[in-house]
């Protein structure tokens, strides 16, 4: 039996004003998140793929209302996140993990500091019983209780990631969005933090929205993954299917630029190179986002944007092309 929804996100806008009149009214908007519908089961890992500024981290803090939605609609546990009270209680269930570990902690803050802030905002443990607290998260995300007076700067990059997952562990959270966690890391650390993750997503039953642009670490960890172009979802599937049976001619041509580990199947590997010019996310463009970087447009794609369709199991694609050929 399919589990239930955590999040369901109904045609979510994020718009940045870019320009304004005379009066201070807007007159161009930077469409960073661009009318985007998708849901995460409990317990699931949905990937959420794309090249840089392709606006996935400002869907991710839009989620958890760091940025305020333009327009749309955010559903956790089928409840309506509206009111600040409703968001306040929104911040203890749902988490959120940085890129880059060392700038999201505090340097004057000990790492039992770090720690223990949301434990005191959120009025969840004092005095002796935080201390306790503490020392069971550090514990929990590999490290140790003695750890808890040293400052960020004591620490590698791996272990200061380590603490940042503590720090969202601390209030107990059901969903957390990991917003490119491994980016920043040695690629020989990156492996251990996945590991981490997985590890605490099967003891403590979590949800992740994971978001990333290192493909191949997303396939390992994902049960499915989202692919966004200029601030729109272009296709979405399970991640075995999506890696194995690409539609949208973006994703085929991101895929096609992860090295195979097999030299023999890797000396036969075809990268389509993407060429022509990026479309700027502003204001509102007539047809397909990826036009003007596609080989296979055809002059609808033009004129109208396509709908992200479901062609079967649950594999979603924004393109022209799929489904009706
Ligand atoms: Fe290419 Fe047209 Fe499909 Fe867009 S809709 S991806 S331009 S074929």
């Amino acid at each position: 039996m399919e589990k239930p929804c955590i999040l369901q996100v109904h045609n979510l806008k994020k718009y940045f004003i870019v320009n304004t009149d005379f009066f201070g009214r807007p007159t161009a908007y930077l469409k960073a998140v661009d009318d985007v519908s998708f849901f995460i089961r409990q317990g699931e890992t949905l990937g959420l793929v794309g090249e840089s500024g392709c606006g996935k981290s400002t869907l991710g803090r839009t989620i958890i209302h760091l940025y305020k939605p333009t327009d749309g609609e955010i559903l956790f546990n089928g409840q309506k996140i509206k009111t600040q009270q409703q968001q306040q209680l929104l911040r203890s269930s749902m988490q959120m993990i940085f890129q880059d570990p060392y700038a999201s902690l505090n340097p004057r803050m000990t790492a039992g500091d770090i720690i223990g802030e949301p434990l005191a905002i959120h009025n969840l443990a004092s005095g002796r019983d935080r201390t306790e607290k503490i020392a069971q998260l550090l514990h929990l995300v590999g490290l140790n209780h003695e750890q808890a007076n040293r400052f960020p700067h004591e620490f590698s990059g791996g272990q200061r990631q380590r603490i940042g997952i503590a720090r969202a562990l601390a209030v107990n959270p059901s969903f957390i969005i990991c917003d490119e966690p491994i980016s920043a890391l040695d690629v020989s650390i990156q492996a251990q933090i996945v590991n981490l993750l997985e590890r605490l997503q099967a003891e403590l039953g979590l949800t992740y929205l994971f978001i990333a642009h290192d493909l191949a670490m997303v396939k390992h960890i994902s049960d499915r993954v989202a692919v966004m172009y200029l601030g729109k979802i272009v296709e979405i599937a399970d991640s075995a299917e999506l890696y194995r049976e690409p539609q949208h001619p973006y994703t085929r041509a991101l895929l096609s630029a992860i090295p195979i580990p097999d030299p023999a199947v890797e000396a036969n590997r075809k990268r389509i190179f993407l060429t022509g010019d990026i479309q700027q996310p502003l204001d509102s463009l007539a047809g397909c986002k990826f036009r003007s970087r596609c080989k296979e447009a055809v002059p609808l794609c033009a004129e109208q944007q396509p709908e992200l369709i479901d062609n079967g199991a649950g594999h979603m694609t924004a393109c022209h092309l799929i489904g009706k050929q």
